[in-house]
């Protein structure tokens, strides 16, 4: 293989597979490098959602989206953590990313999903959210990370019910073992961007984990990458490596979280970050960080290894007869809503100088278990042995380490509010995010039939810091001047374009769009040489 490209791409997830099909579009030669065995990253495990304002498919459905009411949705869930440039980038580049990527061979779709904050200026019930059809990608899908389960085959919305559809997990079952090569949600999104890099005949090298960036005459230059291989970068390195999530390491100096679990895999550990800031790169972090959920590992899910910490802000929390409590036994959110959960997990008492909602558990009795997903599994399979379990509440509570009282009472209050369907104490179920998807008394059932369930939850968030890009995607240096020769993409990058709040969606088209940018910036400055 030569050992000099155009564009060398670190990454092999959603931004850096963009990145390198959009730049040998516009006649740039590129490898992408993969530290992991297989292609995908974080994107492949997805859900493979791509929140994209004012898009063409919207407007052909009759949709009414403007760039000013996107401008105005993404401020507000930016919280003050925008950067005007980047956001104003995305606002008008995203929607030509879709058609772009469209226009190369991915059939996107509308989904039914909504915005997540229904109350914001701005904001609408449909038509921003884009995902891809599952479709057949035969043998080239075994070489991209799959997701635990078979529901990844099938992809969320295609059915209502997320997890605890039996007919999505029925439909999911036909399809592994009628058709294989299914591939929905992330897995989808990603074999298709892997089936078009193929396509274009773009070296896509897997198992190969770049160390370090050169720099010639003030110029990011190349790469140094397992064995010492040194890549020549002749235009441009794009660092498309994802966030530092799996690293213990980074996450212990950047983030406030205590028994952070990562949802993504094992690769992903910040190498981009390191090896930009070692050649002075800036960072950014940022604050009040909302990309924030709680989670725990299924074990079976990897029983030689560590499995990722699987969401259960969609799956669990929201479903009748379950709740979340702290030490004290007390709920302190609307489990519903998984935005309201998050800023609850970073409060802070001042006077008994502990966070009082971490750690947490989730509470569950006999009618969850019965007729609901839990950890991944079918609805109404059983509870798997390292779920613990009691016949009363006490009982339970005394086991999982929680105050006995505070769980008793809260879970009486919480019954009676259950039956007269209403959480008077968090309105769980009422936000507009709930009210889109649940009548409040389907999400609320009263936890009153043995065996009564509980498991530690553990934070799980994107990463609050990342590389200072852009509104071109280029990576700043510490003294404020683009860095000759590198961008970041995707999760390397801050995200400085929707700041603090969490809108699902917004990463992958993040990715795709700045990954689009930074092949247009690579091309042209070509052109200017
Ligand atoms: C369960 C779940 C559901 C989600 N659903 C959505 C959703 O619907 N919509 C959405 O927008 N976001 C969603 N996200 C978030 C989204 O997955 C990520 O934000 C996104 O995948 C980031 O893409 P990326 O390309 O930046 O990074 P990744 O996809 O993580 O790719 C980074 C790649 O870089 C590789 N790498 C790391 N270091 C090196 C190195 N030194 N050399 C070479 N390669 C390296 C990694 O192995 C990895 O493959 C979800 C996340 C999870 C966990």
């Amino acid at each position: 293989m030569k050992a000099g490209f155009d564009v060398v791409v670190i990454g092999g997830g959603c931004a850096g597979l963009a990145t390198a099909i959009a730049a040998s579009d516009l006649g740039l030669d590129c490898v992408v490098l993969e530290k992991a065995p297989k292609l995908g990253g974080g994107s492949a495990i997805s859900s493979g959602y791509l929140w994209i304002g004012a898009n063409h498919l919207d407007a052909a459905a009759g949709g009414t989206d403007t760039p000013e009411a996107v401008t105005d949705y993404i401020r507000y869930v930016g919280a003050g953590a925008v950067d005007e440039a980047r956001m104003a980038a995305f606002v008008a580049e995203a929607p030509g990313a879709l058609r772009f990527f469209e226009a190369a061979g991915i059939p996107f779709r509308l989904s039914p999903r909504i915005d997540h904050y229904g109350m914001a200026p701005g904001a609408r019930g449909a038509g921003r959210i884009v995902d891809t059809p599952p479709f057949d990608a035969g043998a080239f899908g075994d070489a991209v990370l799959l997701p635990a389960g078979p529901l990844f085959r099938v992809s969320g919305s295609t059915l209502p019910g997320g997890a605890n559809s039996p007919a999505l997990w029925a439909a999911a079952e036909a399809a592994a073992r009628d058709q294989p090569g299914l591939r929905g949600g992330g897995a989808g999104l990603v074999s298709r961007l892997v089936q078009l890099a193929i396509g274009r005949g773009i070296p896509l090298l897997t198992g190969v984990a770049v160390e370090r960036l050169t720099v010639t005459d003030g110029r990011v230059s190349g790469v140094v990458a397992t064995g010492g291989i040194i890549i020549e970068a002749r235009r441009a390195v794009v660092i498309a490596s994802g966030g530092y999530e799996s690293s213990p390491e980074l996450v212990d100096r950047f983030e406030a979280l205590p028994g952070w679990q990562s949802m993504f895999p094992g690769s992903v550990t910040g190498d981009g970050l390191v090896m930009a800031t070692e050649h002075g790169a800036a960072t950014q972090v940022i604050g009040n960080n909302l990309s924030v959920f709680l989670g725990f590992r299924n074990p079976d899910e990897a029983p030689s290894g560590v499995a990722p910490c699987r969401l259960s802000g969609t799956q669990e929390l929201p479903s009748p007869h379950t709740m979340v409590v702290n030490r004290h036994g007390r709920r302190f959110a609307d489990e519903s809503f998984f935005q309201a959960m998050a800023p609850a997990l970073h409060h802070f008492d001042v006077v008994a100088r502990e966070r009082p909602n971490l750690p947490c558990w989730l509470i569950f009795d006999r009618q969850f278990a019965d007729s609901f997903s839990f950890g991944g599994r079918p609805p109404g399979a059983a509870i798997p042995s390292w779920v613990q379990r009691a016949d009363s509440i006490e009982a339970l509570a005394r086991a999982l380490g929680i105050d006995a009282d505070g769980l008793a009472a809260t879970v009486r209050g919480f019954n009676a509010d259950a039956r007269d369907g209403v959480d008077r104490a968090f309105g769980r179920g009422q936000s507009a995010w709930g009210l889109n998807r649940y009548d409040p008394r389907t999400t609320l059932g009263a936890i009153d039939a043995p065996p009564f369930y509980g498991i530690r939850l553990h934070p799980t968030a994107l990463s609050s810091v990342g590389l200072l890009a852009d509104a071109k995607a280029r990576v700043r240096h510490v003294r404020g001047h683009p860095m000759a020769g590198l961008y970041a993409v995707g999760n390397a990058a801050a995200r400085t374009e929707t700041g603090s709040g969490y809108q699902t969606g917004f990463s992958l088209a993040s990715g795709l769009t700045f990954g689009l940018i930074a092949a247009r910036d690579t091309a042209s400055d070509r052109e200017a040489n």
